[in-house]
């Protein structure tokens, strides 16, 4: 059933009790955390209405104040980790390269409020051909491989799709889920938000939630 729980003060979605029902209770951001794994569209960049795809640089549309979120998560010592489904590459929409083009520009741009993406994973598969389409665990394998540090517990996934949720959950993360604009009826953006750990309206306020929780070094 959804659940229509209003954005409270901060931005904090208000619990439902259907979540109560659903699910075991949901974890709090942990005190010590080593990364933050994004989701891409609806997290960084506005989503295209579904069936469209964000081809280019000229599509990628940066939300308000991530930039600045990003540039907060660098300072407090956090790994910044982006996964992507990027299926538009196997449907022939865009081509791996035309990816790469956009992140390097967004790593640019990023450049200019002294932040910066630690690392892109995509999965440029269609579904059921690979181990790295979220939900499926292989992009969190991959940036593991690079960042031997890192362990999902110390971890946190913030995505706007159930696959987000999944992925997060499946590898124990706490998860957070990015409401955005409900106007945009985003498709999975209920579910989302009830798999979730905690939801937020926007990046920069789940940001200020997790830096709000860490641990005084
Ligand atoms: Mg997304
Ligand atoms: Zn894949």
């Amino acid at each position: 059933m959804p659940c229509a729980a209003p954005i409270g003060a901060g931005g904090v979605l208000a619990r439902c009790y259907h979540s109560h029902v659903k699910r075991s209770p949901r974890r709090t951001i942990p005190r010590h955390l080593n990364a933050v794994f994004l989701d891409r569209d609806g997290v960084l960049n506005e989503k295209k209405p579904e069936g469209q795809y964000v081809a280019s640089w000229a599509d990628f549309h940066v939300l308000p104040g991530v930039p600045e979120a990003l540039a907060r998560l660098n300072r407090a010592g956090l790994r910044v980790i982006v996964v992507s489904n990027q299926r538009g590459i196997a449907l022939g929409i865009y081509s791996a390269a035309d990816v790469e083009a956009i992140h390097a520009a967004f790593q640019r741009l990023l450049g200019a409020y002294g932040a910066r993406v630690d690392a892109f994973y995509i999965c440029p598969h269609d579904t059921g051909q690979c181990n790295c389409r979220k939900p499926l665990p292989g992009l969190f394998e991959q940036a593991q491989a690079d960042f031997p540090a890192l362990s999902a517990a110390a971890s946190v996934m913030i995505g706007d799709t159930p696959a987000d949720i999944e992925f997060g959950r499946r590898l124990g993360m706490t998860t957070i889920c990015i409401a955005g604009d409900p106007a945009l009826h985003k498709p999975g953006a209920i579910e989302a938000r009830e798999m979730a750990d905690l939801c937020f309206g926007s990046l920069p306020q789940a940001v200020d939630a997790l830096l709000a929780r860490l641990a005084p070094h």
